[in-house]
């Protein structure tokens, strides 16, 4: 993979500068599906919400396959004020890869292209997250070093229950990436990240929390969510309340959460550091 990486000239002519005026606009954030499909690897992937959608309209969720914004980081801009310019302002941030993994063994052949946009895009910031920590450090592209020289590419992972944090943790927490955070969502269950901040004191810079959306949403306990916040306030970490989930337990009495109110109520729970 490190050679093919070396090999690739993409677009020859994203190395052009266009210096003739300053380019004003703001910075966007925006969706960067580049490649869609993929397989289930844990419970929490068990109601995956791009399976639910593939599968209403007739496709086959489980097929990886590249999509047609798979260059949307170096399109360029055609007329206009803003001609040649890339389309995505710099400053933008990426969500990248969220209708699949950017780590599944199906889209190897298209990574290392991949890391060539993002190094190219180093303007921009790019966010992914993964359930596949295992494969991250013999699939970054061989420039990668420490992670410093791609500081602009976060990549996270989701750990939705104990048995996942104690099989991603010790992996993904050993990589050289430089902004390490973890996804707990869906939260199936009360999770103790006491020995990770302990093992890797001042890794985990983030954890974000949240439950199960959709109809058939398992539960989420309001206690779990405090537990986690309180972990991370006591070891300095970022903590996030994403959003209740469908099915939401407080004080052993459950709530069915209309999706609309799913960010609002758990905004109001004031648990972000
Ligand atoms: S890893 Fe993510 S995209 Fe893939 S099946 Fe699981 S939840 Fe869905």
């Amino acid at each position: 993979m490190a050679g093919e990486f070396r090999q690739l000239t993409l677009f020859p002519e994203l190395n052009k500068v266009h210096e003739e005026t300053a380019d004003t606009r703001p910075p966007m954030t925006t969706m960067w599906n580049l490649w869609h499909g993929c397989t289930k690897v844990s419970a929490g992937c068990a109601h995956c919400y791009m399976y639910r959608r593939d599968l209403q309209n007739g496709m086959d969720p489980s097929v990886v396959h590249r999509t047609q914004s798979f260059n949307l980081p170096v399109r360029r801009v055609r007329g206009g004020p803003w001609r040649s310019r890339y389309k995505v302002p710099s400053g933008s941030l990426f969500y990248t890869c969220f209708s699949s993994d950017f780590f599944h063994e199906d889209a190897d052949e298209w990574r290392p292209q991949a890391w060539e946009m993002m190094r190219i895009r180093n303007d921009c910031t790019f966010f992914m997250i993964t359930k596949r920590p295992e494969r991250i450090l013999s699939h970054l592209p061989e420039d990668w070093g420490d992670g410093s020289t791609y500081a602009h590419v976060q990549i996270a992972v989701t750990c939705e229950n104990q048995a996942m944090a104690d099989i991603r943790l010790p992996i993904y927490l050993k990589l050289p990436l430089a902004y390490k955070a973890i996804m707990v969502e869906p939260m199936l269950e009360r999770i103790d990240l006491r020995p990770y901040f302990e093992a890797f004191p001042g890794a985990i810079r983030s954890v974000s929390a949240g439950g199960e959306s959709g109809p058939d949403a398992r539960t989420c306990d309001f206690a779990w969510v405090q537990d986690l916040h309180d972990q991370c306030a006591y070891f300095h970490a970022g903590f996030s309340y994403h959003q209740t989930g469908a099915r939401l337990i407080k004080d052993g009495k459950e709530y069915h959460i209309p999706r609309r109110y799913q960010h609002i109520q758990a905004a109001k729970a004031r648990l972000d550091i």
